[in-house]
């Protein structure tokens, strides 16, 4: 199953929502269609609570959800090392999960 999603990046608008090109360049998660797909099961992604935004800073997407705010996993228990976080110490994905949060 594939759930279409808006897509959480550009916030459905289809465009660069930094508009790093230009303000007429598109969205680079979904390519300026405005919806992404997400193969089910569907998890938000608690790495960058659900932005898309790379929580380390820096105008790109999440290096966990790709910048789509949910990733599919089929994970139904709280990661034990970042305790369902997705970060490790370091602020980097947790190596266990993934950056998922749940495993
Ligand atoms: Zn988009
Ligand atoms: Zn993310
Ligand atoms: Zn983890």
């Amino acid at each position: 199953m594939i759930k279409i999603i808006k897509c959480t990046f550009c916030n459905g608008t289809g465009k660069d929502p930094f508009d790093l090109l230009s303000a007429i360049s598109k969205c680079i998660v979904c390519n300026g269609t405005g919806r992404i797909d997400v193969e089910e099961p569907v998890k938000k992604c608690v790495f960058c609570s659900e932005t898309g935004r790379n929580p380390l800073g820096s105008r790109i997407s999440c290096i966990v959800c790709g910048g789509k705010g949910y990733n599919h996993c089929e994970g139904n228990k709280n990661c034990v090392q970042c305790k369902g976080t997705g970060k490790s110490s370091d602020g980097l994905p947790c190596t266990k999960c993934g950056g998922k949060g749940m495993i």
